[in-house]
């Protein structure tokens, strides 16, 4: 999943991200709010969280522009002021929550995944499941056949992306930008490392394969199919 944030604050940028970042998520952090409009415009996330007192392009401006662009991704304003009509004016303009400043980034945390199961995902509840193979978002637990699988942040967010997109083939260019914020580069192999580990974690030993190598194309997750 992958989550812009909009803060011109340098120390609660910073924090928004690694602490984002450390919770699996893949974070772009504008510092203004022209990089964060344009970014905003242009690159799909899975959810936006926008501090609204910006010193160029304010988030007022940027969730206007964000909605009347038709773009329905879930908007967390974070306002320093706890007045009632930033709140109404936040949500008017088409932002779906709002916390005030200070807050505390388990909080902020909390409304982001509640956000993101409201966003579409395609379980209501905090966990996929694939055959024997159980993802638990918000402890961050794999579990396959009842055994617990012990995974980095990375490879959790790879096997998320797999499960929810799961009977598609998805090409490494996806999986780079959408797990390692990167472009793909051919001569990396650190996707084709990566899906090596994750497979050795959740397949080996296992008479149903889940994650499989289309050959030329990418990877797919899925119960039923002969390599
Ligand atoms: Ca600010």
């Amino acid at each position: 999943m992958k989550l812009l944030v909009v803060e011109d604050e340098g120390k609660i940028g910073e924090y928004l991200r690694q602490g984002l970042t450390e919770a699996g998520f893949v974070v772009d952090l504008a510092q203004n709010g022209l990089d964060g409009h344009h970014l905003a415009m242009t690159e799909a996330y899975d959810l936006i969280i926008l501090d609204v007192m910006l010193p160029d392009i304010d988030g007022w401006r940027i969730i206007q522009s964000i909605r009347q662009a038709g773009k329905e991704v879930p908007v967390l304003f974070l306002t320093a002021r706890d007045s009632v009509e930033d709140r109404v004016k936040g949500l008017e303009l088409g932002a779906d929550d709002y916390l005030t400043k200070p807050f505390a980034f388990s909080e902020l945390l909390a409304r982001v995944r509640s956000l993101l199961r409201r966003g579409g995902a395609p379980t209501p509840m905090d966990r996929l499941q694939v055959a024997d193979l159980t993802l638990d978002l918000s402890r961050r637990r794999a579990t396959r056949a009842g055994a617990r699988i012990n995974l980095t942040a990375k490879e959790f967010a790879l096997l998320e992306l797999l499960i929810r997109r799961q009977g598609e083939v998805l090409p490494r260019s996806l999986i780079a930008s959408q797990v390692w914020d990167m472009n793909f580069d051919s001569d990396t192999n650190v996707i084709d490392v990566a899906i090596r580990r994750l497979r050795a974690k959740m397949d080996e030993g296992f008479d149903i394969k889940l994650i499989h190598t289309v050959r030329g194309m990418g990877y797919v997750l899925e119960v039923d199919r002969c390599d």
